[in-house]
């Protein structure tokens, strides 16, 4: 399957293959292929340039875990984790189209507006940076002023520092 997605995005990108006599470098997608296409890049590059990485690699170029644990030299643990976190913002970020084009209504799959941003790791160290004794009124007004990011209570901060910090990335 990994393989087929590959075939596709070369030739709709003609990035791959290389082999112009191959009649599927003629492959032109119609209008909603194009923007299904246009939709998926946007959503990929919202991504931290890791998880895009990862799934450029596991999708596009057919790669195992374990083979792309090896290339980046990143534990296979990790990479897994950075697949689904990514799997699972895309998922969030296509689903307006995905509504909009095909009338599915998609389910909110634990939608987090940390997670979301894309200023996450922004907003993950000023949050880890945060003096314990002071309370979130300042961490809430950055949010606000400086990310764009309406966040009502900081259970939202404290559920994503508890249960979606990357902790690799703040070492
Ligand atoms: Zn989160």
């Amino acid at each position: 399957m990994a393989r087929r997605v590959l075939g596709a995005y070369d030739w709709v990108t003609s990035k791959g293959g290389g082999d112009s006599d191959n009649s599927l470098s003629r492959y032109r997608p119609n209008p909603l292929q194009q923007k299904i296409i246009a939709a998926v890049e946007g959503a990929l590059a919202r991504l931290p340039s890791v998880e895009k990485e990862i799934v450029e690699r596991y999708f596009y170029q057919g790669q195992t875990i374990r083979e792309i644990s090896e290339s980046l030299q990143c534990a296979v643990g990790s990479v897994e984790r950075r697949r689904q976190n990514a799997i699972r913002k895309l998922r969030n970020y296509l689903s307006p189209f995905v509504e909009e084009y095909f009338g599915i209504k998609v389910r909110d799959f634990a939608r987090c507006l940390i997670c979301d941003s894309p200023f996450r790791f922004e907003i993950e160290n000023l949050i880890l940076h945060k003096p314990a004794k002071e309370n979130w009124k300042r961490v809430l007004r950055s949010l606000r002023e400086d990310y764009n990011l309406e966040v009502k209570a900081p259970q939202t901060i404290v559920s994503h520092i508890k249960f979606h910090l990357e902790e690799d990335n703040h070492g």
